[in-house]
């Protein structure tokens, strides 16, 4: 678990604004889930974050100087120089936020990066379908939250997995048919009683037990949408998951992928979501923190189940 030793705040002077580049008032700041894969001096599809270096990440902002005509002055934009009060940036680096008509932070969350993942994830990873039931695990998260109703908008079963009564409740209000409590018991025997007939999709956001589960509850020919496995993200030793063998006999399909692949169908997601939006089927909740110095805090909390919804800080 990464600790408040591991993060330093410093003050650094102004950067000079260079020929193209915009000078960026960061407004609202996102803590994501992989950026602890990158604190990892591994290979993987991102390069690690170094050593003495700021960290990077979503942010949303309003241009304050600008030598760019793409991006004038008052520009609101996102990029991914996060975890700064202050970015300067290539104009081509930042994109002004889409006219969806909703609140700028939700670019950050439903209608940005995790809303993508939901949406790519589910339709075309695991390439879920009208009467498909689904599985959902950290289904009060921003990815979770919003696989829920995706699903429901597109006339699925929904079974989504969270931690806590609350949660469940909130999950339950976005729609989902069924709910179960890992906290509160074994999330297969949850699952079972959910799904008596099985599964048809796994969205998995969290590997571990909830995965195993879905083996278990897997129907012939299921799905699998492997988006990411928080269960194990701070492990040296990850479970040994029981029912893996089922992907045999079950002929499961499961299939890994990153929101990038899919950042070329973004107009999909923009017109199907921006339907919805206006047809009142998506609900969003934010978990928010207060100022630069809250970033670790609020990274932490993805970890902790301290957030509903999407996880932000604002500036
Ligand atoms: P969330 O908003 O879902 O926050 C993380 C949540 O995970 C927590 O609130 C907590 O909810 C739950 N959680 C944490 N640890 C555990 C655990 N050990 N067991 C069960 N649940 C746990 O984060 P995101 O929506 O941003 O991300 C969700 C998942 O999607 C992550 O695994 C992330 O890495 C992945 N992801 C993958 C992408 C890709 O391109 N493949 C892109 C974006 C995200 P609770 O209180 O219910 O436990």
């Amino acid at each position: 678990m990464p600790e408040d030793d591991n993060f330093a705040l410093i003050d650094v002077p102004s950067a000079p604004l260079g020929a193209g580049q915009v000078r960026v008032a960061n407004r609202w700041l996102s803590v994501d889930p992989y950026m602890r894969g990158r604190m990892n001096d591994v290979k993987s599809y991102v390069p690690p974050f170094a050593l003495g270096e700021p960290m990077q990440g979503g942010a949303i902002g309003e241009v304050v100087e600008s030598n760019s005509p793409d991006l004038p002055v008052g520009a609101k934009v996102q990029h991914m120089l996060g975890w700064r009060e202050e970015a300067v940036l290539d104009a081509a680096e930042a994109q002004q936020l889409p006219p969806l008509g909703v609140e700028d932070q939700a670019y950050l969350g439903q209608l940005g990066m995790p809303g993508m993942t939901a949406y790519f994830g589910l339709l075309e990873v695991a390439s879920a379908k009208p009467g498909d039931v689904v599985f959902v695990s950290a289904a009060a998260g921003a990815v979770g939250s919003t696989v829920v109703q995706i699903a429901k908008a597109k006339g699925m079963t929904v079974i989504g997995a969270a931690g806590g009564a609350d949660k469940c409740a909130w999950v339950k209000e976005l729609g989902a048919d069924h709910v179960v409590d890992y906290k509160a018991g074994p999330v297969a025997r949850g699952l079972m009683q959910a799904a008596p007939e099985g599964i048809d999709v796994y969205f998995d956001n969290v590997g571990g037990d909830h995965l195993d589960a879905a083996l278990l509850a897997a129907r012939l020919h299921a799905r699998f949408a492997i988006c990411g496995m928080i269960d194990i993200y701070n492990d040296a030793k990850p479970q040994e998951l029981r029912y893996l063998a089922k992907v045999i006999g079950a002929r499961i399909n499961i299939r890994g992928f990153i929101v990038s692949d899919f950042f070329a169908q973004m107009g999909d997601f923009y017109r199907d979501m921006g339907g919805w939006l206006k047809e009142g089927k998506l609900k969003r909740h934010e978990t928010v923190h207060e100022g630069i110095a809250a970033m670790p805090e609020a990274f932490r909390g993805l970890f902790t189940g301290g957030n509903m919804g999407k996880m932000l800080v604002r500036l």
